[in-house]
Protein backbone atom coordinates (compact mmCIF):
# COMPACT_ATOMS: atom_id res chain seq x y z
CA UNK A 1 0.00 0.00 0.00
CA UNK A 2 1.05 3.17 -0.71
CA UNK A 3 -0.06 6.31 1.70
CA UNK A 4 -0.26 10.07 0.78
CA UNK A 5 -1.09 11.91 3.55
CA UNK A 6 -1.90 15.60 3.02
CA UNK A 7 -0.13 17.93 4.72
CA UNK A 8 -2.08 20.33 7.08
CA UNK A 9 0.63 23.18 6.80
CA UNK A 10 1.04 23.63 2.89
CA UNK A 11 -1.40 20.89 1.64
CA UNK A 12 1.25 19.40 0.29
CA UNK A 13 1.83 15.31 -0.28
CA UNK A 14 3.92 13.89 1.92
CA UNK A 15 4.61 9.94 0.10
CA UNK A 16 4.85 7.47 3.60
CA UNK A 17 5.27 3.25 2.93
CA UNK A 18 3.11 1.73 5.77
CA UNK A 19 6.01 0.72 8.72
CA UNK A 20 5.25 -0.06 12.13
CA UNK A 21 8.51 1.23 12.95
CA UNK A 22 7.61 4.64 11.63
CA UNK A 23 5.93 7.33 13.85
CA UNK A 24 6.30 10.56 11.94
CA UNK A 25 6.12 11.85 8.16
CA UNK A 26 8.09 14.85 7.87
CA UNK A 27 6.50 17.06 4.89
CA UNK A 28 10.14 17.97 2.46
CA UNK A 29 7.89 21.34 1.17
CA UNK A 30 7.42 22.91 4.81
CA UNK A 31 9.30 20.53 7.12
CA UNK A 32 6.13 20.36 9.62
CA UNK A 33 5.92 16.49 10.86
CA UNK A 34 2.85 14.81 10.80
CA UNK A 35 2.20 11.83 13.31
CA UNK A 36 1.63 8.95 11.88
CA UNK A 37 0.57 5.19 13.29
CA UNK A 38 0.47 1.63 11.42
CA UNK A 39 -0.53 -1.90 12.05
CA UNK A 40 0.52 -4.58 11.32
CA UNK A 41 -2.93 -4.40 8.68
CA UNK A 42 -1.48 -1.64 6.78
CA UNK A 43 1.50 -3.75 6.28
CA UNK A 44 -0.43 -5.96 4.63
CA UNK A 45 -2.16 -3.40 2.48
CA UNK A 46 -5.58 -3.60 4.23
CA UNK A 47 -7.39 -0.18 5.11
CA UNK A 48 -8.95 -0.70 8.09
CA UNK A 49 -7.86 3.24 10.24
CA UNK A 50 -6.34 6.17 8.79
CA UNK A 51 -2.48 6.07 10.27
CA UNK A 52 -3.02 9.79 10.84
CA UNK A 53 -6.18 10.59 12.49
CA UNK A 54 -7.19 7.13 13.66
CA UNK A 55 -10.73 7.49 11.80
CA UNK A 56 -12.11 4.52 9.98
CA UNK A 57 -14.07 6.75 7.67
CA UNK A 58 -12.73 6.43 3.96
CA UNK A 59 -14.57 6.83 0.33
CA UNK A 60 -12.85 5.41 -2.55
CA UNK A 61 -12.79 6.96 -6.08
CA UNK A 62 -11.02 6.49 -9.18
CA UNK A 63 -6.92 7.18 -9.70
CA UNK A 64 -8.08 10.30 -12.12
CA UNK A 65 -5.87 12.79 -12.74
CA UNK A 66 -8.01 15.87 -12.25
CA UNK A 67 -5.38 18.34 -14.02
CA UNK A 68 -5.33 16.25 -17.06
CA UNK A 69 -8.97 15.74 -17.41
CA UNK A 70 -9.44 19.82 -16.94
CA UNK A 71 -6.52 20.22 -19.80
CA UNK A 72 -8.30 17.63 -21.84
CA UNK A 73 -11.75 19.50 -21.75
CA UNK A 74 -10.36 22.83 -22.53
CA UNK A 75 -8.79 21.29 -25.56
CA UNK A 76 -11.50 19.27 -26.73
CA UNK A 77 -13.44 22.90 -25.98
CA UNK A 78 -11.58 24.69 -27.95
CA UNK A 79 -10.69 22.47 -30.88
CA UNK A 80 -14.56 21.54 -31.39
CA UNK A 81 -15.20 25.28 -33.38
CA UNK A 82 -13.38 23.32 -35.76
CA UNK A 83 -13.98 19.80 -36.02
CA UNK A 84 -17.93 20.57 -35.24
CA UNK A 85 -17.58 18.87 -31.77
CA UNK A 86 -15.92 15.96 -33.00
CA UNK A 87 -13.07 16.66 -30.47
CA UNK A 88 -16.16 15.93 -27.62
CA UNK A 89 -15.86 12.32 -29.15
CA UNK A 90 -12.48 11.71 -28.88
CA UNK A 91 -12.24 13.18 -25.53
CA UNK A 92 -15.50 11.11 -24.58
CA UNK A 93 -13.04 7.75 -26.12
CA UNK A 94 -10.08 8.69 -24.04
CA UNK A 95 -12.39 9.01 -20.84
CA UNK A 96 -13.38 5.48 -21.35
CA UNK A 97 -9.72 3.92 -22.23
CA UNK A 98 -8.04 6.27 -19.56
CA UNK A 99 -10.55 5.19 -17.18
CA UNK A 100 -10.80 1.57 -17.54
CA UNK A 101 -6.88 1.60 -16.61
CA UNK A 102 -6.63 3.60 -13.88
CA UNK A 103 -7.48 1.94 -10.37
CA UNK A 104 -8.82 2.66 -7.62
CA UNK A 105 -7.67 4.82 -4.44
CA UNK A 106 -8.90 5.00 -0.86
CA UNK A 107 -9.51 8.31 0.73
CA UNK A 108 -10.18 9.19 4.49
CA UNK A 109 -12.99 12.37 5.01
CA UNK A 110 -11.58 13.61 7.95
CA UNK A 111 -7.59 14.41 7.08
CA UNK A 112 -7.89 13.55 3.31
CA UNK A 113 -4.49 10.85 3.34
CA UNK A 114 -4.91 9.00 0.29
CA UNK A 115 -4.12 5.46 0.08
CA UNK A 116 -3.37 3.57 -2.97
CA UNK A 117 -2.94 -0.43 -3.71
CA UNK A 118 -5.40 -1.28 -1.12
CA UNK A 119 -5.91 -4.78 -0.73
CA UNK A 120 -10.08 -4.20 0.57
CA UNK A 121 -10.62 -1.41 -1.55
CA UNK A 122 -14.28 -3.42 -2.59
CA UNK A 123 -14.96 -2.93 0.89
CA UNK A 124 -14.92 0.86 0.70
CA UNK A 125 -17.92 2.91 -0.12
CA UNK A 126 -18.11 5.67 -3.28
CA UNK A 127 -17.62 9.15 -1.97
CA UNK A 128 -20.82 10.44 0.13
CA UNK A 129 -22.00 14.41 0.53
CA UNK A 130 -23.49 14.03 3.66
CA UNK A 131 -20.71 11.81 5.37
CA UNK A 132 -18.21 14.38 4.08
CA UNK A 133 -20.37 17.16 5.57
CA UNK A 134 -20.45 15.73 8.57
CA UNK A 135 -16.94 14.62 9.33
CA UNK A 136 -15.87 18.07 7.90
CA UNK A 137 -18.45 20.74 9.67
CA UNK A 138 -19.54 19.02 12.30
CA UNK A 139 -16.35 16.20 13.37
CA UNK A 140 -18.78 13.46 13.20
CA UNK A 141 -17.04 10.04 13.58
CA UNK A 142 -19.01 7.31 12.05
CA UNK A 143 -16.14 5.04 13.00
CA UNK A 144 -16.35 2.91 9.69
CA UNK A 145 -20.37 2.49 9.30
CA UNK A 146 -21.96 3.44 6.60
CA UNK A 147 -24.68 6.24 7.27
CA UNK A 148 -27.64 5.29 7.65
CA UNK A 149 -31.24 6.92 8.03
ZN1 LIG B 1 3.94 20.92 4.30
ZN1 LIG C 1 -7.32 10.32 8.36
Amino acid sequence: MDVTITCPECGSGIHVVPNQAAVAAKCEICQHVVDVQFTSEHEQAKLCQCPVCARKDFYQQKDFNRKIGVTLFVIAAITSIWTYGLSFVALWLVDLVLFKKLGSIAICYKCQTIFRKVSNIGEIRPFDHEMNDRVIYADHDFKGKPLSH
